[in-house]
Order: C-alpha cells, then structure tokens, then sequence
C-alpha cells in the first residue's frame, strides 16, 4: 500500500527504493518501494541489458536516497545569510540542487 504525507495527502516521495531481480537478458526488474510496492517494471530495450541500461535502474533506485540528501545538503551550504538571500556564492551548489529539486518534485 502506498504511504501518504499526514500533511497534505499526497504520495510520499522519500521513502526508499530498490531492485528486485536479476540483469539477466529478457528479464525485467522491478523497482520496489519500502512498503513493497511496484514503482516501476522495465524490460531491457533490445533484450539483454545494456551497462548504460543498467546504471540508468541503479540511478532511479536511489533517486528517493538521493533527493533527501541533496535537500539535507542545500540547509548546509557555507554562504552566509545575506549570501543565500542574494543568490548564493557563484561557486555554491545549492541553486543546481534547487533546480534539481524542483525537477525531481514538478
Ligand atoms: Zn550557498
């Protein structure tokens, strides 16, 4: 069953994922959430599994891991307060990882 945030209703995002099953050629996996659900099946495109094919599932896999830690990692940036309400340092992460985050979010 799928978890739902207490505060607005919507599906939880951060919960993490993994693989379920093996690369092997015309098998598909499965990405399964923490409460045992389906997030995706994929077959591999031409049969067997490509190793780009491969890292792509590994990259879905953690992306829920991933998007915690960045929006863990943008509360500790080192510009100061007038920095980040100015845009941050030109060499900061944060305005990419906030791009990314509302990629990640829609
Ligand atoms: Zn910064």
């Amino acid at each position: 069953m799928s978890q739902h945030c207490p505060g607005c209703g919507g599906p939880v995002l951060f919960v993490p994922w993994r693989i379920e099953g093996e690369f092997d050629a015309g098998m598909a996996v499965e990405i399964i959430d923490s409460t045992g659900d389906v997030v995706c099946r994929v077959d591999p495109f031409n049969g067997e599994w490509a190793d780009d094919e491969i890292a792509r599932m590994r990259v879905i896999a953690a992306a829920p891991d991933l998007l915690v830690a960045l929006r863990k990692a943008v509360k500790d940036c080192r510009c100061t307060l007038i920095q980040r309400e100015s845009g941050h340092l030109i060499d900061c992460f944060v305005p990419d990882a906030l791009i990314a985050i509302a990629k990640a979010r829609g």
